[in-house]
């Protein structure tokens, strides 16, 4: 069962290369469910027994189900379509050393840069084109290895095992071909996304890393990919909403973009896109916004650190998440995460439900740790939320590790949790249902 999970993620990650893509595969995945599109621009008929998605910028998604009997609350959890990579500008081709064509870059999100080097990437986005007087944009992945960031070769630079520090306008611009090559960049996008060149308006282009997802480990109990953080909780999230049976909730899929440059977009977590569409919903189904609220659940789900192998001494004394030891609930007490009391007792009593182990992170206390999308987008939709994650190493490198049965947990967990709803008793108690 975990392989099989395993190798569903991996292809999952593969065909996600950036968060367009990413949100390209949930939608084809609910459109083959039978889910409708909604579009913001539209009326919308929100029915009984009706399944629906919304997307914003391409890069966003909420999806959601009607069920037949009048709705109790939203049951909810919420992932990123972003991971740290490079955004490719404008005008990106310079020559260098007279011999070179170099992509100029810029950094998107903190990553691990020493993982981008010596190895091949490509790139991926979208474009938007002018189509018979329409602005169109049209997703762009160029399927094949087009650049890479070489290293210098450890006889030019003695000091490059003691602790490099990268200059991101200089250090970390692709390699793309020799000066033979410095018009072809435009010409390939083009050519990849079915355009003209000079139809070509706009872009959003990125690097993405080439390699391959693997699952490896004595017991193979390890799973190695690009974007695990946070396309593992995208996908299982998108499993388990899939395969939840109706209850009298109303079960949210949130795959959000631009969380790792803060999420102030406007489709990110901090927008108005999940208040915007649960407030249609309530409006079109002629129930009470503010009670649907206070009757709701929120799971922000975004992968977490496991104990690190050589450095065990980064982790908390006493919080040790590992791979393939269940769900992560993250607590901070500055609240950079939302988990609070109750929040960690309803989703933990969903977890023992359904039978998944349950760990807990907090930063040492001498650390400032990550920020994630909860505790943002509970300024614009304020519910119980909980933080939570599957363990993973090397986060924000290329190339990602984690438990092989972690996915598993999560789906499970994420379908009992779409097929509860709450009832509350004042302020603070609730029953599970
Ligand atoms: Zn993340």
């Amino acid at each position: 069962m975990s392989k099989n999970t395993a190798e569903s993620l991996i292809s999952f990650i593969k065909e996600s290369p950036v968060s367009f893509h990413a949100v390209e595969n949930i939608t084809n995945r609910l459109s083959g469910e039978g889910y409708t599109a909604l579009f913001e621009s539209d009326a919308w008929d929100v029915v009984p027994g009706g399944k629906y998605y919304v997307t914003r910028g391409g890069s966003s998604v909420i999806a959601f189900r009607v069920p037949e009997k009048t709705p109790v609350g939203f049951m909810m959890c919420a992932s990123h379509s972003d991971s740290p990579t490079f955004k490719i500008k404008e005008y990106p081709e310079t020559e260098s050393a007279g011999m070179y064509v170099r992509l100029h870059t810029e950094r998107y999100g903190g990553m691990l840069c020493a993982t981008w080097l010596d190895r091949p990437l490509s790139v991926a986005g979208r474009v938007v084109v002018r189509e018979n007087g329409r602005i169109v944009p049209k997703l762009v992945s160029i399927d094949r290895d087009l650049v890479m960031i070489p290293n210098v070769a450890i006889h030019m630079m003695r000091n490059a095992n003691d602790g490099m520090s990268y200059n991101a306008n200089v250090d970390l611009f692709p390699l793309f071909g020799d000066t033979a090559d410095r018009a072809r960049f435009r010409a390939i996008i083009a050519e990849a996304a079915g355009v003209k060149e000079e139809d070509i308006l706009g872009s959003d282009l990125f690097l993405y890393n080439r390699m391959e997802g693997t699952v490896w480990g004595a017991s193979e109990q390890y799973l190695s990919a690009p974007r695990l953080d946070d396309l593992q909780c995208a996908f299982a999230s998108l499993e388990a909403f899939v395969k939840a049976k109706d209850s009298v909730s109303i079960p949210v899929l949130a795959v959000l973009d631009n969380e790792e440059v803060g999420s102030q977009t406007k489709q990110g977590a901090a927008s108005t896109f999940l208040f915007d569409v649960l407030s249609r919903i309530t409006e079109a189904l002629s129930l009470d916004y503010r009670r649907m609220i206070a009757l709701s659940f929120l799971v922000s789900a975004d992968n977490a650190h496991a104990v690190h192998p050589n450095h065990p001494e980064f982790a908390d004394p006493t919080h040790r998440p590992r791979m393939n030891g269940g769900i992560v609930v993250k607590h901070n007490a500055n609240q950079r995460y939302t988990t609070d009391a109750v929040s960690e007792a309803i989703f933990t009593e969903i977890c023992k439900a359904a039978d998944v182990p349950v760990q807990f992170f907090a930063n040492r206390s001498d650390m400032v740790g990550g920020s994630t999308l909860g505790n943002i987008s509970n300024t614009q939709v304020s519910l119980n939320t909980v933080d939570v994650g599957l363990a993973q190493l090397a986060m924000h490198s290329s190339y990602e590790t984690a438990g092989v049965h972690d996915t598993d947990y999560m789906i499970t967990a994420l379908t009992k949790l779409y097929e509860s709803s709450l009832k509350a008793d004042g302020d603070g108690a609730y029953t599970l249902v």
